[in-house]
C-alpha cells in the first residue's frame, strides 16, 4: 500500500513504525510517499522498517520544475522487486541491448532512462544548503514556525469563521497547516495577487501555509496571517475573483 508520511492537504503525520509493523503483519509493503516530507520532516527509513519510499525533489528539495523524482528499496527487497518501467540504465550491461531484459543487482535496477542533467544540477544545488544546515536545526525551526503559525490562526482566523484542518498536537504535524473557510479560493487569489504572501488552495476550502524554515522568518509568519485576517474581515473581497485552474 502507498500513503503520505505527511498528509498533502492537512499535514497529517503518520506513524512509520506502527504503520509498518501492522503492513508487514498483514503480509503487505508500504510505500511511502514522501514528497511533503524530504527536506522538511526527519524521516528514518532504514530505522522504521520502512519498505520503499518515493517523492518529488521539487517542494523543500528545492529543485524547481523538471528536478527528478527518486526512490528509495530497503536493501533485501532491491533484488527481489522489478521495477515496472524497464530502461538501458537499469540493465545490468547498459550496452548490452540484448533481446531479454536482464536488471542490474541493487538498487540501479530501478534507473530507467538517460536523466535529465539539467534537473539534476538545479536539486543537487537546492539540497546543498539544507545539507549544510542538518535536518535537525530545520526541522527545529520548522516546528517553532508553525507552532507561531497554528497560534496565530487560533487567534486571528478562527474568529472570522475558519477552521483549522490539521492536527492539534504538535506532534502529529508537518510542515505546513491547512485552514478551512468558504472564501479560501479568493483569500488565495487576492494574497497572490496583492504580493507578499504565497499561500495555496485546495479544494474545495482549504488555505495551505507552509513556512519553508530556509527562507522564512517568525515575523513573515505573524504578517502573512494579519493579511489574511485582513481579506477575510472584508466580506465584499473575493467577489470578482474567478474561478480558474489549480496546480
Ligand atoms: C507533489 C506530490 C507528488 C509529486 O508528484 P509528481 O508527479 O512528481 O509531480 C506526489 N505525491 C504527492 C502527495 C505530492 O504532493
Amino acid at each position: 500500500m502507498c500513503l503520505s508520511a505527511v498528509n498533502f492537504r492537512s499535514g497529517a503525520v503518520l506513524d512509520l513504525v506502527a504503520t509498518a509493523v501492522a503492513a508487514h503483519a498483514a503480509g503487505a509493503l508500504v510505500c511511502w510517499d514522501l514528497s511533503h516530507a524530504a527536506g522538511c520532516v526527519p524521516v528514518d527509513l532504514d530505522g522504521s522498517g520502512a519498505d520503499l519510499a518515493t517523492g518529488c525533489s521539487y517542494k523543500y528539495l528545492n529543485g524547481g520544475p523538471g528536478a527528478p523524482a527518486w526512490l528509495y528499496v530497503r536493501r533485501e527487497l532491491q533484488s527481489q522487486l522489478r521495477s515496472p518501467v524497464w530502461g538501458w540504465w537499469g540493465q545490468r550491461d547498459q550496452f548490452a541491448m540484448g533481446d531479454a531484459y536482464d536488471p542490474a543487482g541493487g538498487i540501479e535496477r530501478f534507473h530507467a532512462g538517460t536523466p535529465s542533467v539539467a534537473g539534476l544540477v538545479a536539486v543537487d544545488a537546492g539540497v546543498q544548503p539544507l545539507l549544510e544546515v542538518g535536518m535537525e536545526a530545520l526541522w527545529a525551526k520548522t516546528s517553532a514556525l508553525v507552532a507561531l503559525l497554528a497560534a496565530r490562526e487560533e487567534a486571528r482566523l478562527v474568529p472570522l469563521g475558519a477552521r483549522i484542518a490539521s492536527p492539534s498536537e504538535p506532534a502529529r504535524r508537518g510542515g505546513h497547516l491547512a485552514v478551512a473557510h468558504e472564501r479560501a479560493w479568493p483569500v488565495v487569489r487576492l494574497l497572490v495577487d496583492r504580493g507578499g504572501v504565497v499561500a495555496d488552495f485546495r479544494p474545495p476550502d482549504v488555505v495551505r501555509l507552509a513556512p519553508v524554515a530556509a527562507y522564512t522568518r517568525f515575523v513573515d509568519v505573524w504578517d502573512a496571517v494579519e493579511r489574511i485576517a485582513g481579506v477575510l474581515a472584508d466580506p465584499a473581497s473575493g467577489e470578482a475573483v474567478p474561478p480558474r485552474r489549480v496546480t
